[in-house]
């Protein structure tokens, strides 16, 4: 069962922007889903090999450090163990047998951190850090976190001290970002301490109903964040968990909007849209509309027939 949290910042925006407070206030809509019956349809579990490690696609695994987030957000893919801090932290007992198994796994060569938050952890994120960086055969690391919006002013030196740890491996922060209205002054401050320590900064957006379903806000997310200086990466159908439906937007009106997001975005503001298969078997980008391509001919954005010459 998913808690409830939200730090006094984002308390401050729910009050003035309602597409901030659905998805961090729970709604009893929580409790009626009525197709969606499974906590866990990426099969993480099935794929965990050691406490906190998801060995799912051949050279990359994911790294679970924490089920604590700064605030917990209703759409969690990973709702049915994400606040439970029981399950929660991993000890350095846990991080030795990851680095066991990699060891055993040379085809791991890049290591993904991602939620509960790693950045609310700093120092099992910088132990872990310490660790991993030495594996010679690790040579990308990646740490997803929403922190920058959910508690800006937690983006302090003690995190950047922690990241400052990845020196030989390229270190790229994939953050979460949903509704334009995240992109605070406090945030883009957060990004601007962020921005030294990394290679680059990504973003992962998750379509929501009620939240960001709409061609407006998703063009002025997607714009703004290219503004701060973060490249929109990834643009998720949200993932069928129980507790979610609620969440999930009409799968027609979704790639209507992503279509016309695509002809007025740019390259370098457009996202991959991308639907997470169900069954475990990984990321799928979604057709658009105007993608008739065949051997012979395509459309362009204005659905103008043209023939490959
Ligand atoms: S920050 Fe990430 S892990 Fe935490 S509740 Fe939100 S989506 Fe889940």
């Amino acid at each position: 069962m998913l808690a409830t949290r939200l730090s006094p910042h984002l308390k401050k925006l729910t009050k003035v922007c309602p597409e901030i407070y659905r998805q961090f206030v729970p709604s009893n809509k929580e409790e009626q889903d009525e197709t969606i019956t499974s906590a866990d349809p990426l099969l993480e579990e099935h794929f965990t090999v050691t406490r906190g490690l998801v060995h799912k696609y051949g050279n990359r695994a994911l790294v679970l450090l924490t089920m604590n987030c700064a605030a917990y957000c209703r759409f969690c893919t990973r709702r049915r163990k994400v606040s439970d801090i029981a399950k929660g932290i991993v000890s350095t007992k846990d991080l030795d047998n990851m680095v066991r198994y990699i060891k055993q796994h040379p085809e791991i060569k890049e290591l993904v951190f991602s939620g509960g938050d790693p950045m609310t952890v700093p120092e099992i994120l910088k132990q872990a850090l310490q660790k991993f960086v030495k594996l010679p055969q690790i040579k990308v690391i990646r740490v997803g976190s929403r922190l920058p919006v959910s508690n800006p002013s937690a983006v302090n030196k003690k995190l950047i001290e922690a990241l400052k740890i990845v020196k030989k491996q390229p270190l790229y922060l994939m953050l979460h970002f949903e509704h334009p209205a995240e992109i605070t002054e406090a945030t883009i401050k957060a990004l601007n301490r962020l921005r030294p320590v990394c290679t680059m900064m990504l973003s992962q957006t998750v379509s929501l109903k009620g939240v960001n379903d709409s061609v407006e806000i998703l063009y002025n997310l997607f714009s703004r964040l290219v503004e701060v200086g973060v490249k929109p990466y990834y643009f998720f159908r949200c993932d069928p968990v129980i507790g979610v439906e609620h969440f999930m937007v009409d799968f027609k009106k979704e790639i209507k909007i992503f279509t016309e997001l695509r002809k007025r975005l740019s390259g370098l503001a457009t996202p991959l849209y991308t639907i997470d298969a169900p069954d475990g078997s990984g990321k799928i980008p979604v057709p658009l509309d105007f993608w008739e391509f065949k051997a012979d001919s395509y459309k362009d954005f204005r659905g103008k027939k043209i023939k490959v010459k």
